[in-house]
């Protein structure tokens, strides 16, 4: 705390990780006497850079760009691109370190890290987003790379601003690198199934929690926040499994429609129209839209997913979720979950799927899109997306028996957190002190 102070969000993620990890190190002295936790825990590069564009009217505006490159003991640094105001050193940080033990978990060869700027796309024109996105990428050409370090999208980065990322990129090196990015366009080297990935396998792998006891997402009662790419693909599976997903939200408010949610009308609002969450009782007068994000929390569900962004559920939250009967907690989005509401979650043992191993499977498949890339061969929604259910399930299997032979049975935050260590901590002491 003291070489990181004001990091918040990076402390926060860093002591999650490391608590679970005392028992590890009590067993294996090889990594106390190489130091690595202290090791692990400084990014190899932290890059941060000014990105200067011109609005609408002419004015020039100047915000701050970073890139994180924490770790590349296991592949090329891996993570997203976050544009949002409140993108600062401590959530690019946070964001990057839980990178490196999610990308571990997927057993692909890719590294951690995460990027971002403080810019605010909302309410942007679209010229006004390709020349945001294009000054930013001017800089952060310079340091990635298909062997090196391939961002991807997050929190405000979607389809488009790839596509313009992309294209800048490609007229700085001059000429076409399909590796450079992910979540590409499936017209120049984009992979099928890469948008659903990681709202998918975070229904892949709490359908695995469940079903362990004996439990589906059959007949239950949902509850999703966010209504961006993550949300959105979590309620179609969920759907698709037969669940009744009731609530979802943006930064505004939630909407709540007993009825169940009408999936089509969310996507043609937020993928087609851009609007905000409030506009779906225009179409649906049964729903009920309140002001506020915290309130979802209190709609009585079994599950609840929460795939919107970081604390956005609390200790009181937590509590409220749980004397409403949830049964089973999947965090799609990073870190959703204050350490004080999974205190609570895990001392009423409701079924806890954390972070890195749920929304795992949208890293996962960005590698299958570099895999494919490096083959120049496209494979079928059908054979990604089979992929991608044999990802989750072994990551939901791996981190069971972490937590086993931990004897912190059924604990997956312990779990996932030194199943997604050993493998990093182990290829750093081959790769000698650098
Ligand atoms: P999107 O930008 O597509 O959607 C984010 C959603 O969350 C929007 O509905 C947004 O509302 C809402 N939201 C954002 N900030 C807040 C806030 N402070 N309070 C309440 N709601 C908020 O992002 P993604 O769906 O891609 O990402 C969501 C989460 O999932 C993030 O934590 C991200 O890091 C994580 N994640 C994403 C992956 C991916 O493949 N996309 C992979 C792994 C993790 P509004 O539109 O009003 O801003």
């Amino acid at each position: 705390q003291k070489r990181n102070p004001y990091e918040s969000e990076f402390h926060q993620a860093v002591k999650e990780v490391f608590d679970s990890l005392i028992p590890v190190l009590a067993r294996n002295p090889i990594y106390i006497e190489q130091n690595i936790l202290e090791r692990m825990v400084e990014p190899e590069r932290v890059i941060s850079f000014k990105v200067p564009w011109v609005d609408d009217h002419g004015a020039v505006k100047v915000n701050r760009g970073f890139r994180v490159q924490f770790n590349s003991a296991i592949g090329p640094y891996k993570g997203g691109i976050r544009f949002h105001p409140s993108v600062n050193a401590s959530i690019v940080k946070f964001l990057g370190f839980e990178q490196i033990f999610k990308n571990s978990l997927t057993g692909q060869p890719i590294g951690g890290g995460k990027g971002g700027s403080d810019f605010d796309p909302k309410g942007k024109s679209d010229g006004e987003i390709m020349r945001f996105t294009q000054s930013f990428m001017s800089e952060l050409s310079k340091y990635i790379g298909p062997d090196v370090d391939v961002p991807a999208g997050d929190i405000g980065v979607g389809a488009r601003e790839i596509g313009f990322m992309f294209g800048q990129y490609k007229k700085i090196r001059g000429g076409y690198v399909a590796g450079v990015l992910t979540g590409k366009g499936l017209q120049y080297g984009g992979s099928l199934g890469r948008t659903e990935a990681t709202g998918y396998g975070t229904v892949y792998f709490v359908e695995e929690m469940l079903k362990d006891k004996g439990l589906s997402f059959k007949g239950r009662t949902v509850v999703v926040s966010g209504s961006g790419n993550v949300s959105i693909y979590a309620i179609e599976k969920a759907q698709q499994l037969g669940a009744k997903v009731v609530a979802c939200s943006d930064s505004s408010g939630y909407i709540y429609d007993k009825q169940g949610i009408n999936l089509e009308t969310v996507k043609h609002l937020k993928e087609v129209e851009k609007k905000r969450i409030r506009d779906y009782v225009n179409k649906h007068p049964h729903a009920q839209y309140f002001e506020g994000c915290q309130g979802i929390w209190s709609i009585p569900c079994e599950i609840a997913l929460p795939c919107a962004t970081q604390n956005e559920i609390d200790e009181i939250s937590a509590n409220m979720l749980v004397s409403n009967g949830v049964v089973a907690i999947g965090e799609g989005a990073n870190m959703p979950s204050t350490l004080d509401a999974m205190r609570v979650f895990l001392d009423r043992k409701i079924l806890f799927g954390p972070a890195k191993a749920v929304n795992a499977g949208g890293v996962a498949v960005s590698a299958l899109e570099m895999a494919q890339n490096s083959m120049r061969l496209s494979w079928t929604f059908e054979e990604v997306d089979a992929k991608l259910q044999e990802i989750m399930k072994n990551i939901y299997r791996n981190s069971m028996n972490a937590a086993l032979e931990y004897e912190a049975v059924d604990n997956l935050v312990v779990g996932a957190n030194i199943a997604g260590f050993k493998k990093v901590a182990d290829a750093m002491i081959a790769q000698g002190v650098v």
